[in-house]
């Protein structure tokens, strides 16, 4: 079959590869109908994130339909539609028991990579590095799913593929990260990113009651997206002195109720703390750029909530006295989208939310390589490329 494959760091191509087969009764083998790119895959792409080995399919964001049943799947069926979360559960574990599926203990099979930094391991992921699991990715016409009873969702008749694709990881990321603000009505929440996890965070905040939603990002069709698409006010930091102060004027001097970063270590931003990072970042000193989030820790008002998406590996100069002074309380996860794909699949089925504005760029797998091009670079108002293989 096709897949798109990691070679090296900025080199993607698609080749022939063994199809996946159900190695446990539990899989399911997906024939893959849609799989957008995300933009913690540009972690590795860029090659900040090690355990990539030449060959490995990527993807981690996807639906299919059912081609092969395990013989102990119980709930799903040959030619079933469904939608995947990016993470694996296991069901059975107290974590996953917890509803907290990216931690669960039995999915991730290279534990070694992970407890000697992590000094523990978390859930496996698809096509993301062999410390998450070492699982063959979604970029490619099938995949294996283990755990399928718990790890499939049916994707109800009414919805169009791109409202049902999003829940597999940005939307449901994003929901999560507005879920763990615990919106009081009348809240602002302050979202740091208008890419695909940051717009979803905005428009859940919105749906789950926040009178006002600040956007930050420099990319003017992305904050365009944030104001018509999410409803939110916006903020170009590049045309602001301080981020910070803006927030506060527009506050009243408060500061936002609770401020979420959908940036990550990837932050681009201006001044010297961030020139600082990214040299530290190119001698490999540090694997991260924190400019969104040390802004999102100042902004935030005394006893706010920071719910931080962005995915870091390790930060130092994480202003903990500005965390512990302020009474800041700090929420933090990789998505846990089993808790939250089947509240995702209702919002939308009932018209209260749709995510598929984010599928700016339709292409085929053969395409993948210039679909990463155009959304690393966020050209021609990329916001995610979705792949049909
Ligand atoms: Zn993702
Ligand atoms: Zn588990």
């Amino acid at each position: 079959m096709r897949a798109l494959c990691w070679h090296d760091v900025n080199d993607l191509r698609v080749n022939d590869v063994p199809e996946p087969e159900i190695v446990n009764p539990r899989d399911v083998v997906l024939r893959v109908t849609k799989t957008t790119a995300c933009g913690s895959d540009l972690h590795f792409i860029d090659g900040y994130l090690p355990t990539m080995r030449e060959g490995d399919v990527i993807g981690h964001e996807f639906m299919g339909e059912v081609a092969e049943v395990g013989s102990s799947v119980s709930s799903f069926e040959r030619g079933d539609r469904v939608v995947v979360p990016s993470f694996i559960g296991c069901g059975n574990c107290g974590y996953c028991a917890d509803d907290l599926w990216s931690l669960c203990d039995n999915t991730n099979p290279n534990p070694e990579l992970q407890e000697p930094i992590l000094g523990d391991v978390t859930a496996g992921i698809y096509g993301y590095t062999h410390a998450f699991g070492g699982y063959a990715g979604s970029h490619a016409e099938f995949v294996r799913v283990p755990h399928a009873d718990e790890n499939c969702f049916h994707v109800p008749d009414e919805l169009d593929d791109e409202q049902a694709l999003f829940a597999s990881d940005a939307w449901a990321t994003g929901y999560m990260g507005a879920d763990f603000c615990d919106i009081e009505d009348g809240d602002t929440v302050a979202v740091w990113g208008c890419g695909g996890v940051g717009l979803m965070a905005q428009q859940s905040a919105k749906l789950m009651g926040a009178e006002r939603v600040i956007a930050i990002d420099r990319f003017p069709e992305r904050l365009r997206l944030a104001r018509t698409e999410a409803g939110a006010e916006t903020v170009d930091y590049t045309d602001v002195d301080s981020v910070v102060d803006e927030l506060d004027a527009r506050t009243g001097g408060r500061g936002p109720d609770a401020c979420i970063d959908a940036v990550g270590m990837e932050a681009h931003g201006t001044g010297v703390a961030h020139a600082y990072d990214r040299l530290k970042q190119r001698l490999k000193l540090h694997t991260d750029r924190g400019e969104a989030l040390r802004q999102a820790i100042v902004a935030c008002r005394k006893g706010g909530t920071l719910s931080i998406l962005g995915v870091y590996g390790l930060m130092d100069k994480f202003p903990l006295g500005i965390v512990m002074n302020k009474g800041l309380t700090v929420r933090t996860a990789q998505q846990h989208g089993q808790r939250y794909v089947p509240r995702l699949l209702e919002h939308a089925a009932e018209g209260e939310m749709d995510p598929s504005y984010l599928a700016t760029h339709e292409l085929s797998l053969e395409d993948a390589p210039r679909g990463y091009e155009l959304f690393k670079h966020k050209k021609d108002g990329c916001v995610r490329p979705v792949f049909t293989p």
